[in-house]
């Protein structure tokens, strides 16, 4: 295990130094980098295996990003970036010299969407608990917590030039903007869906816990029973997920909020967009997108070093994007 870790320091510290080698900006940014005050832990089911899964998150230096933490494997350490996302079809995974931890992007969401930079996420198991499907019991967990500020000035990913992910009807992209927007659009052929778009400022911790958080993930059916036939989602059900018929829906208790469903690809996408290890100084736009996408777009943007900077986040970011709204 340890020369696993040392693999992943050294690899990290090259990243920091190719990132930091593009560092402009002022050091006298008051935008200062945010870790948790205490630590605090909770349990869940995971969608997957259907077992009880213990997650505890825990205080981290500056610039240490979020790290998982498999207990269940002497500590092994799977950091939350780009590079170690694995597979993405209907769950963000992380892999890391072949360990793998799954559905770690509404955690993520709560951490990045809650202003937390740093933290260690320690699981006991493959996956990070579902819980009820959205990231409130997360949010909920951090408050308890409580955020404080660190010394070093919190750094963001500015994005360059634009940069587009597009097949078909789907389509993605970021762009230079002085915030952090989401605007994203669904459309789904359902009685409950249809054409839904919301624009929202991801800068904005209590716009987050507020209008996001408790949106929970959804699914089809028919999309269900092919998963159950390939021994995936066995904790799933309507205690953690919006379970859609062709003409409605099995949950009994009513939507949280009319576009629950936007809502949670927001969600999905301030989680998986985390992964860039920083936040985001930019405007994304998400068109029938998914989880593919997030990570074909971070991929395709961190490859274009000519697309991004790091810089020391603007005062002015913060209220840039929510003013535009
Ligand atoms: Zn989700």
């Amino acid at each position: 295990m340890r020369h696993k870790r040392c693999s992943y320091v050294s690899r990290s510290n090259e990243e920091t130094r190719r990132r930091a080698s593009k560092l402009k900006g002022s050091s006298l940014s008051l935008i200062r980098q945010t870790t948790l005050a205490h630590t605090v832990g909770t349990s869940g089911l995971g969608l997957h295996t259907g077992v009880p899964v213990e997650v505890r998150l825990r205080p981290a230096p500056p610039d240490n990003g979020y790290i998982f933490v498999r207990t269940d494997l002497d500590n092994f350490e799977l950091p939350a970036t780009v590079e170690c996302v694995a597979h993405s079809s209907y769950a963000t995974t992380l892999m890391h010299t072949g360990v793998t931890l799954a559905t770690v992007e509404h955690l993520l969401a709560a951490l990045r969407g809650g202003g937390v930079d740093n933290a260690y996420i320690e699981v006991d198991n493959l996956e990070v608990p579902i819980m009820d499907g959205s990231a409130e019991p997360f949010t909920e967990l951090i408050e308890r917590a409580g955020v404080v500020e660190q010394t070093a000035a919190r750094r963001a990913l500015r994005v360059r030039k634009k940069i587009v992910a597009a097949e078909g009807a789907r389509r993605m992209s970021v762009e230079p903007f002085e915030g952090y927007e989401i605007d994203c659009l669904i459309d789904f052929a359902h009685p409950l869906i249809g054409v839904q778009r919301l624009r929202f400022d991801a800068l904005d911790p209590i716009g987050f816990n507020r209008e996001i958080a408790s949106a929970r993930t959804f699914g089809f059916t028919n999309e269900i029973e092919a998963l159950r036939r390939a021994n995936l989602i066995r904790g799933g059900s309507i205690d953690n997920a919006i379970v859609l018929t062709p003409d409605g829906m099995l949950n009994e208790t009513p939507l949280r909020t009319h576009d629950e469903f936007v809502r949670h690809k927001i969600l999905d996408i301030i989680g998986d967009l985390a992964l860039l290890g920083m936040p985001l100084l930019g405007r994304v736009r998400a068109e029938r997108s998914g989880h593919l996408f997030h990570a074909m777009l971070m991929t395709k943007l961190l490859r274009d070093d000519s697309a991004w900077e790091v810089v020391d986040m603007p005062i002015g970011a913060l209220t840039t994007a929510g003013s535009s709204l």
